[in-house]
């Protein structure tokens, strides 16, 4: 498939480069997943939803893609300056339950939302306690290098040795002369040789409940390491893209460039990529202030926020109208916006299905097309994508009155291209087709259900019971009461 050259903005030289994988035909992605100690955050299904229209673009494009997006369920402290309470143990702690049912409570969350939101699994995704032995071996790696240290068991990276040999703040645009300037001193609770160190392995205190031996303590690993040790081991010491959210360029990612090419001596990723923020209202979203809805309560409706509730493929579509790399403001009013353009893309791709070939074309379906990869490839410019699939929306009206007209190839590659774009690489579903699959399954159960009465009637309850437990493996429950019986699923 010819489809052009794929530029993509890296964060790394600030600007848009054109994209060759290292390996032709393969790509390794990897992306920071979440910490899971609470519920999804939106503007965190709006940075994983970025990364998975680019895995669906470039799987569409043919690539074999190794997506790596992990799971953070220890290590992530309350503060970036390493000290505070680690997330999960916190709300361990608080709701008086293991860390290890708050990872399995939030994770769990985690996936339903977003199948809810017709997410593409990703190729792997490991977790940072899985990984500790491969990130005790960096450690003891930098170590080796001279490049860390350790104080009380606990082990920092040592930025200002690392910096006298490479760049240290190449990616968010800092230097450490300002680093140094800038970052205050936390009174005595840091054993640090300098603030701007970090650490790779913290000593537990005795309370703390999340801890693996070490040659230097019983303790945890860094945040920062996990995704060193995760992305090395399935992707290699060298990859193509590296994704996540702007807010994590400082000092995350950083901190993983610095601890890649101190172990391995080059730079870990070629493509930098990161997502910008969502704000609700104008203003950023903060639970403290209440400027703040779950993904789930705009599914249900159930919020002081919106007017009503929204369908997963309106927040979808609403999410992919903006681009990547912009900030997006989420408000009801967008929300309704987009809920009319969904409907309305949605109701010409529904028409196309009646339309009939002309004798000549009006439309130019192969320019057209072109366009369409045109955006996707110049950095996954999504809007434009989807004021080109309007252009065609309006051919399709026009169709529709007889003012315009396609021969049967262009009509075929008309429909064949919506469908790829709309459905495979944005993501979107069909709500009207989920509709018409929910009609038929009720119909079908309903059709077991008057079986199972007439079975009944005959006093035949092998019969009824076995229909009974069947449906119920299914995750189909009947319930029987005055009116009748009825069902819901599990
Ligand atoms: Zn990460």
């Amino acid at each position: 498939m010819q489809t052009g050259e794929l530029k993509i903005y890296n964060s790394l030289t600030a600007k848009k480069e054109t994209f060759n994988p290292i390996n032709e035909g393969y790509i390794g992605m990897y992306v920071c997943g979440p910490t899971v100690y609470s519920n999804v955050h939106l503007g965190n299904v709006r940075t994983f939803m970025s990364f998975d229209m680019v895995f669906r673009y470039f799987k569409h494009l043919g690539y074999k893609v190794r997506y790596v997006r992990n799971i953070t369920d220890a290590g992530h402290l309350e503060n970036d300056a390493d000290v505070g309470e680690d997330r999960i143990a916190k709300k361990a702690r608080l709701e008086q339950i293991e860390p290890m049912e708050v990872v399995q409570r939030y994770t769990v969350d985690f996936h339903n939302i977003l199948n809810k939101f017709n997410f593409l699994p990703p190729s792997i995704e490991p977790t940072a306690t899985g990984h500790i032995i491969e990130q005790i071996e960096i450690v003891k790696e930098i170590m080796e290098k001279g490049l860390a240290y350790e104080v009380n068991g606990s082990v920092y990276f040592d930025v200002l040795k690392f910096n006298e040999t490479n760049d240290y703040g190449k990616l968010s645009k800092r230097n450490v002369e300002d680093l140094i300037h800038n970052t205050r001193e936390l009174d005595g609770q840091s054993d640090k040789k300098n603030p701007q160190d970090f650490a790779l392995w913290k000593k537990a205190e005795p309370q703390h409940i999340m801890r693996w031996p070490s040659p230097w303590s019983d303790g945890f690993p860094g945040w920062h390491l996990e995704c060193t040790a995760m992305s090395t081991k399935y992707l290699g010491e060298q990859f193509d893209i590296h994704g996540g959210g702007m807010d994590l360029k400082f000092p995350h990612h950083e901190c993983e460039i610095a601890q890649a090419e101190a172990c391995n001596g080059h730079s870990p990723v070629n493509f930098w990529m990161h997502a910008n923020m969502l704000t609700l209202n104008g203003k950023k979203m903060a639970k403290s202030t209440g400027n703040n809805i779950l993904p789930s309560e705009i599914l249900s409706g159930n919020n002081d926020i919106l007017s009503k509730a929204f369908s997963p493929s309106v927040v979808r579509f609403f999410m992919m109208q903006a681009h990547y790399r912009s900030i997006l403001d989420f408000s009801n009013d967008a929300l309704v916006a987009s809920e009319k353009g969904f409907t309305k893309l949605m109701d010409a791709i529904h028409s196309l299905e009646d339309i009939s070939e002309g004798s000549a074309s009006s439309f130019d379906v192969k320019a057209w097309k072109a366009k369409c990869y045109a955006a996707m490839n110049d950095d996954f410019n999504t809007p434009i994508l989807i004021a080109e699939l309007f252009e065609a929306v309006k051919q399709i009206n026009l169709m529709k009155d007889d003012k315009a007209s396609l021969v049967a190839d262009d009509l075929s590659l008309l429909k064949r291209t919506i469908q790829d774009f709309v459905f495979e690489v944005l993501g979107l579903v069909d709500q009207q087709e989920v509709q018409a699959d929910s009609d038929k399954l009720s119909g079908v159960v309903e059709l077991l259900i008057s079986m199972r009465n007439e079975a009944r009637a005959n006093k035949d309850w092998a019969k009824s019971d076995e229909i009974r437990d069947q449906l119920a493996a299914l995750g189909i429950v009947l319930k029987d009461g005055k009116a009748g019986t009825t069902f819901s699923l599990n």
